[in-house]
């Protein structure tokens, strides 16, 4: 029987975990917290379901729905966000709408920005990008402190790749305002969100929680896990790549949240299908502000929102600058071709759930 070892038990590790399995392969997978699911496990706090940030379910791809939809229903969701400008006291949708223009104190200054972008226009870096396409008011309104703030950078001038992939959307919407109308736009039916997938997934694997892996031997295909030695025909690897070289091309750099919860005596504290809000002003160090129950639809006469503020404390999102990408690349290639590095953290990439279903489905076609 072949063997594999899977680090990490988030919803990569789960969705990697399960074809292994049910291709007959014995299946160790070491997961370092005391539960599975990773950052999109749903949790209680006060009966309220939530999970850290909103991991909805997004995506355009239909074979990706089905899969997940298969093991826990997903329901979809209409959804709309704001973002506060401090500066014109004034809440308004994100994506910037159209729409919102003409209540800015500033609308001439934008209309005559907008008028005047580059009809095609290669942007050098993240700053670039948006004041192309957006001019430099509502980039300044929108965007400069939010993204200077979510990835902890001194001017976003440093964020110089892959940019685009930060931005699913349009820069400038118009029309309905509802986010992602031509997209699988879902979350889970069940109030305790994907953890049905993660339990079905690892059925029949052996799971050790609390583990980590003390020493990585990636070239002769072994893992110690304190005195343990486990050997094995595929490693799949969850973490982040620089662990499992022994850091031999220096760290890599990745950026986390705090998380704060907050009940709120109040049944709903956001208007009708507004499910975030962004921070995106200097003066506050929180990024966004999410009310779960608009996901989750908890009947409960409080309410719970999730506050994020960026931190070092912990790692979830890769830096994207070209240093360290290319770094992460060098680790990638130096791995032998029986570990497979996927996940966010495994690929460096800001990959979301629904990447990880359709890379996790190649990779039991080729099993
Ligand atoms: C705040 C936030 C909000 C998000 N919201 C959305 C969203 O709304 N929609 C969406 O599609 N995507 C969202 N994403 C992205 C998506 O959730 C992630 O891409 C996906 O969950 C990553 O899964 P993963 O298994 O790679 O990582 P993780 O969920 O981080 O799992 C990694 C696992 O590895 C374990 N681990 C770490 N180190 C070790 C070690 N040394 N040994 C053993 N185990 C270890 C961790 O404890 C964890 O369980 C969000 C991401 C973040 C950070």
């Amino acid at each position: 029987m072949k063997r594999a070892v899977v680090v990490g038990a988030g919803f990569a590790g789960c969705a990697y975990a399960m074809p292994l399995r049910e291709r007959g392969w014995s299946v160790t997978v070491i997961e370092k917290a005391g539960f599975i699911g990773g950052g999109v496990r749903t949790f209680f706090h006060g009966g309220h379901p939530y999970t850290y940030g909103p991991r909805h379910f997004l995506s355009p791809y239909p074979e990706a729905f089905d899969f997940l939809n298969k093991f826990v229903p997903l329901r979809h969701i209409k959804k709309i966000n704001y973002t506060y400008l401090e500066r014109d006291q004034a809440f308004y949708t994100y994506p910037i709408h159209e729409d919102d223009i003409a209540a800015m104190p500033d609308a001439d200054i934008v209309w005559a920005e907008l008028a005047a972008r580059p009809e095609e226009a290669k942007a050098a870096n993240f700053e670039e990008f948006w004041i192309q396409r957006v001019g430099s008011t509502l980039y300044g309104k929108y965007v400069r402190d939010y993204n200077r703030k979510a990835w902890m950078l001194k001017s976003n001038a440093e964020m110089d790749f892959g940019f685009e992939s930060t931005v699913k959307r349009r820069p400038l919407e118009s029309g309905e305002r509802y986010e992602f109308k031509d997209w699988f736009n879902c979350y889970p039916i069940p109030q305790d969100g994907y953890n049905q997938f993660f339990d079905i997934a690892l059925e029949g694997c052996d799971v050790r929680l609390d583990t980590t892996i003390t020493a990585f031997d990636v070239h002769r295909s072994r893992v110690d896990i304190g005195s343990e030695t486990l050997t094995y025909d595929l490693l799949v690897s969850t973490i982040s790549p620089d662990v499992l070289l022994n850091y031999q091309y220096g760290e890599l750099k990745y950026v986390g949240r705090e998380f704060h919860k907050i009940v709120l005596p109040i049944e709903f504290a956001l208007p009708q299908d507004v499910y975030f809000v962004y921070y995106p002003n200097a003066s506050e160090t929180h990024t966004r502000v999410v009310e779960y129950k608009k996901f989750t639809l908890h009947k409960s006469p409080s309410t719970l929102l999730g506050l994020e503020i960026p931190s070092l404390k912990n790692k979830l999102y890769p830096t994207l600058i070209k240093a360290e990408v290319e770094k992460a690349q060098r680790y990638l290639d130096a791995l032998p071709g029986n570990v497979r590095s996927v996940g966010r953290m495994g690929v460096y990439r800001y990959i979301d759930i629904d990447d990880i279903i359709m890379q996790s489905l190649q990779f039991a076609k080729e099993l």
